[in-house]
């Protein structure tokens, strides 16, 4: 008797075989001669045969650690026996007389136990049967698919706690730069003129300077606003850049020039040391603004007051230009240089520092869509030395 994969019937055939198949065309050919000599032997044994297609039922494969199709499995009587190969037909023919020995080596037995029970009780079935082996399969399966989701459930708790965290932190932070903007937004109404167009009592000076520290602070909210979008996407997606020709230098001076205020605080010298001639690099320049004010900004934050932030460029190969940003701060212990690039991570060390362990992940992903690397190690003295190289513009 056949069984069809689909509808596995408990049989009490006491020679149980499983034939399993792949769709490789290669081994079509090897399958049909397979089951040719299996329909002889079915006009002269009982035996009952499943087809089961790996493709189809992978946890079968699993479940007895296949490592080749087509491949025939005496699954009863016990014990299991596999054959594979090129050649099953022949080792099927070597083992067809020893499988029916041991069919009727358990037709015995089962009769001597029939004997020797009451007429009312039951002979246990046997415990290997296609059924069996059917419903072992598919708790292999459940139980894999248990234990992924947990795991993403896992994940997406963790998800969830960190996002709250930073929405909590966020919402913190935000409120400095916005009561900055609107209390230089709110200078600048109350003392605009709409009759005359002017800022009555503002001397020239300081309405410039209300102008730019509102334009400077939006800036800044909308950086926090831009990294926490990044961390809502996750680190998966692709990040699009739009590069173009860069003075890498300029940029740089740019930034420093927008933190100044942070470093002068702290009383932080500043050390630069960047060549005339470094060449144009062909990037994004507000994605790489955005990695030197991170690097910069956690620089500034994770150095000492009185301590120096060093930034030095190289023309490193024809190709490529290296931008280094160093501190004397704590640095990063060995072990955690890779580490500190991924999502959320932060040293334990700095957890009383305010930070979300995002910066450094959004660093890594804008300097690897520029196809360049970023990296750490530590400065002579004991600080962090984050390096990063960027494409050189072609001449
Ligand atoms: P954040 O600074 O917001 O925590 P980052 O992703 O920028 O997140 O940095 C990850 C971690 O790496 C920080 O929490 C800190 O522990 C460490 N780190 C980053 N920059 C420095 C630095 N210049 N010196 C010492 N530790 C640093």
């Amino acid at each position: 008797m056949q069984v069809s994969q689909d509808q596995p019937i408990y049989s009490e055939a006491p020679l149980q075989l499983l034939l399993f198949v792949d769709g490789r065309p290669k081994s079509r050919q090897q399958v049909q001669r397979i089951r040719a000599y299996l329909k002889e032997l079915e006009a002269e044994y009982s035996f009952e045969l499943q087809i089961i297609d790996v493709g189809q039922q992978p946890y079968l494969a699993e479940h007895f650690k296949l490592v080749a199709t087509p491949a025939l499995i005496k699954i009863h009587p016990e014990p299991r026996q596999i054959i594979a190969g090129s050649n099953i037909i022949a080792q099927l023919k070597t083992w067809w007389p020893r499988w029916q020995a041991a069919v009727d080596a358990f037709l015995k037995l089962q009769e001597d136990l029939q004997e020797r029970i009451d007429d009312n009780s039951r002979v246990t079935p046997p415990k290997s049967t296609i059924r069996s082996v059917a419903v072992s399969a598919e708790l292999i399966k459940l139980s894999d698919e248990i234990f992924r989701l947990k795991q993403e459930k896992e994940k997406l708790t963790e998800q969830l706690q960190f996002k709250d965290r930073v929405i909590a932190m966020l919402a913190h932070d935000l409120r400095n730069p916005l009561t900055a903007a609107a209390i230089a937004i709110e200078t600048l109404q109350s003392n605009y003129n709409s009759d005359t167009g002017e800022f009555q009592r503002l001397k020239p000076g300081m309405t410039a300077h209300l102008l730019k520290q509102a334009r400077s602070q939006t800036r800044t909210i909308d950086r926090m606003i831009a990294d926490l979008l990044q961390v809502g996407r996750g680190s998966d997606t692709e990040l699009p850049i739009t590069p173009q020709k860069l003075e890498l230098g300029k940029l740089c001076l740019d930034v420093l020039e927008q933190l100044r205020d942070r470093y002068t605080a702290k009383s932080q010298n500043l050390e630069t040391d960047i060549p005339k001639d470094l060449p144009f690099v062909y990037a994004d320049p507000e994605r790489i603004r955005q990695v030197l004010v991170n690097l910069l900004d956690n620089a500034i934050k994770y150095t000492p007051e009185g301590g120096t932030i060093s930034i030095a460029g190289l023309h490193r190969t024809t190709q490529k230009v290296q931008f280094s940003i160093g501190d004397t701060g704590p640095g990063i212990p060995q072990e955690n240089r890779d580490r500190i690039f991924e999502n959320h991570y932060r040293l334990q060390r700095d957890e009383g520092t305010e930070g979300y362990g995002i910066g450094l992940c959004l660093c890594q992903r804008i300097i690897r869509a520029h196809y360049g690397q970023i990296w750490v190690d530590s400065a002579p003295n004991g600080g962090a030395w984050f390096h990063f190289t960027l494409p050189v513009y072609p001449s």
